[in-house]
């Protein structure tokens, strides 16, 4: 395997993408963009990244921000406990490293929110430490590479890629054939699709090429079904100001800001549920279905815009706000994007504001 780094390498500093957090790389600046590059297109991650390091540029600055104003910057991302677990983990490192990633696997690795991962690349991309970043990307290069066909989720196959990758630090610069083989997993060696063999630098050394089997690997064993959650949303206007709620200290979504909605264990109606939170109605229309899928468990939704006429008091947990406030100030998940969109489209119809 030592023999594709110089072609890996080379292949690299000619044609890497340019990209914002490649740019005079810190190693808060790798942390930030390893975190959003988790589970986000980097595509997506580019603006996101700016305006968080425009807004943050210091761990001090992300340990002393609000959760509001880091919600905000993180709206649309989703997985939220990234962010959450980054704030932690510079609370930390204000606290224990002066304000300084510090410079070693193990200590990265008991930072909140770090795994091998994370760890690896911030080690070796910002510090030139020899730790291999091992994520799916490079799972599934390597795998092509070798023609493994071991089964990727298990956690012995991706140890067994770490200390392989690791040994072949020993003989070049980690930050960039880490970064290489990153970006050679994103661009050429790709995920969905036919992998991009006729340009790629490593095709002579690549037994599931000369096996003609690329779409072999790398194996995956097939996942439990996810968990399905029928919920009722409701997007309810009074006057000009929209019911939100916070959602429950721990589990999925955890202490965001949703619209009101209930889990459909048994058949209840929209004005039934109206009527338990005390909301008198003027109207409801139904706003169609939709569905969220998250890691785990997938929510089919089914919405209904109401038009409260007065409120009896019970429905202590909402706030109400315009528009523009829960624009600014409230960060909702990207899961009631679609409600929360039709639902101002229908209130702007029946109050002309
Ligand atoms: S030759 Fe094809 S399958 Fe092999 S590493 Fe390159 S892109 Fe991936």
């Amino acid at each position: 395997m030592k023999k594709m780094i110089k072609p890996l390498t080379q292949w690299y500093q000619l044609y890497a993408r340019e990209l914002p957090w490649r740019k005079e790389p810190t190693a808060y600046g790798v942390w930030v963009s390893e975190i959003m590059l988790q589970q986000t297109r980097v595509e997506a991650v580019k603006e996101y990244y700016i305006r968080f390091m425009q807004e943050l540029p210091t761990i001090k600055a992300l340990s002393e921000a609000s959760e509001e104003r880091l919600l905000k910057l993180w709206q649309g991302l989703g997985y939220y406990n990234r962010v959450k677990n980054m704030q932690k983990a510079a609370i930390e490192i204000m606290e224990q490293y002066q304000g300084q990633l510090p410079m070693s696997y193990e200590k990265l690795l008991k930072l909140k929110g770090i795994g091998e991962y994370t760890a690896g690349a911030i080690s070796s991309i910002a510090f030139g430490l020899p730790e291999a970043a091992v994520d799916g990307n490079v799972l599934r290069v390597m795998t092509r590479l070798t023609a493994d066909g071991r089964d990727i989720t298990q956690k012995e196959v991706k140890k067994d890629f770490y200390n392989r990758i690791k040994e072949l630090l020993q003989h070049t610069n980690p930050s960039i054939f880490n970064q290489a083989l990153m970006e050679l997993g994103a661009v050429i060696c790709l995920p969905n699709g036919v992998p991009k063999c006729e340009i790629c630098p490593l095709q002579g050394y690549c037994q599931a090429y000369q096996q003609n089997r690329m779409m072999d690997f790398p194996y995956k064993a097939p996942k439990k079904p996810r968990k399905v959650e029928n919920r009722m949303m409701f997007f309810i206007l009074f006057e000009n100001k929209v019911a939100l709620c916070k959602r429950p200290q721990k589990g999925l979504l955890s202490n965001l800001w949703e619209l009101p909605n209930i889990l459909l264990e048994e058949e209840i109606s929209p004005f039934q549920q109206l009527f338990d939170w005390g909301i008198l109605c003027g109207k409801v229309e139904p706003l169609g279905n939709a569905k969220h899928i998250f890691t785990h468990i997938q929510w089919n939704m089914e919405g209904y815009f109401v038009k409260a006429k007065a409120l009896e008091g019970k429905q202590c947990d909402f706030v109400w706000v315009t528009e523009e406030e829960m624009r600014s100030h409230y960060a909702l998940p990207s899961a009631f994007r679609y409600y929360m969109e039709k639902g101002w489209k229908e209130g702007k119809k029946e109050y002309e504001f």
